[in-house]
């Protein structure tokens, strides 16, 4: 499989591109999630022309907007020099299936950037970079190396890149009423673990070639929408469970009370989402179903990421 694009705050791959000439080189990325992405490095304020090593730069609200200034010289504003720079990039984000930003940074920071106003620092700031980009691209799954120490924000994002990229390799591959019919139908129960697919079902109910690229357009919006809900373990059983039911007639009572205790054990937080999953797609080895065999939720992306490992 060829390697996925995704956009990444520079000094995250190791680029000693940061105000004090060093960098913040993050070993996941650089040792496991390289292996799967192809990472495009942006450096905003290297790319504006502010140099390294530089003054350093922070968020001010100043007469209700926020404004990146120079700590030391408040009249040194990048702003708009900032949001230039990812106006500029905009074809460059539109190849891209997923963007890691550097948290805290007033123009990497995803959220919680500090603002400053009268002196006082609040986190609820975005960095000026960060947030012309997420708004040039609001379909792009982002997030921040911090968060993706945690298991659940991990595989999520993770799960909408791999998602974000089928959909741009149906498009490449010539979008048709069928084709999309079936791409809902290979994500139906990832869908239905984040919420209820019907309602995109819905959507497909009246597709036509006429019709098509609107509801194409309006489809795509909504599930990478829905999809930025952190699955808990509730919806994961609930979808087991509809797994399940497709074996009903296969299973014989021992294999059945097994399937369901591990559903059970993985409900109450005792062993992870892989265990009853791999117990699940043994029996389908032995009773194939098409329907399950082609879905995403059995394989979302490489299992050697070792996602569903720790949820
Ligand atoms: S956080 Fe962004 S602007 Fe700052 S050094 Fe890293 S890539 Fe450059």
């Amino acid at each position: 499989m060829k390697k996925i694009p995704i956009g990444i705050s520079s000094c995250l791959l190791g680029e000693n591109v940061r105000f004090d000439g060093g960098h913040k080189c993050d070993a996941y990325i650089v040792g496991t999630l390289a292996e799967y992405f192809e990472f495009r490095p942006f450096c905003p304020e290297v790319a504006i022309g502010l140099g390294v090593p530089r003054p350093t730069l922070h968020l001010v609200k100043k007469e209700g907007t926020i404004h990146c200034v120079g700590i030391k010289d408040p009249d040194h504003d990048v702003t708009e020099r900032l949001r230039a720079y990812a106006d500029q990039q905009k074809s460059s984000h539109e190849e891209l299936c997923g963007y890691i930003l550097k948290k805290e940074s007033p123009s990497c920071g995803m959220e919680r950037v500090k603002i400053f106003a009268n002196g006082q620092p609040r986190r609820e700031g975005v960095g000026i970079y960060a947030a012309e980009m997420m708004l040039n691209n609001p379909l792009l799954p982002v997030e921040e190396e911090g968060r993706l120490g945690d298991a659940g924000l991990r595989e999520n994002f993770i799960q909408r890149v791999y998602v974000l990229y089928r959909w741009k390799q149906l498009l490449a591959n010539g979008l048709t009423p069928q084709s999309l019919t079936t791409f809902h139908a290979r994500h139906k129960l990832i869908i239905m673990s984040h919420a209820d697919y019907r309602d995109l079902g819905q959507l497909l109910a009246g597709i036509s070639k006429e019709n098509l690229a609107s509801v194409a357009g309006q489809y795509i919006v909504q599930l990478m929408a829905l999809l930025k809900t952190v699955v808990n373990r509730a919806s994961h059983v609930n979808v087991l469970q509809h797994i399940q039911g497709y074996l009903k007639k296969e299973l014989g009572a021992d294999d059945k009370a097994e399937l369901c205790e591990l559903i059970e054990r993985y409900r109450n937080g005792e062993i992870p989402l892989i265990v009853p999953l791999t117990l699940l797609k043994h029996h389908f080895r032995k009773s194939p179903d098409s329907y399950i065999e082609n879905s995403y939720y059995m394989s979302p992306y490489p299992q050697e990421l070792r996602l569903i490992n720790q949820l």
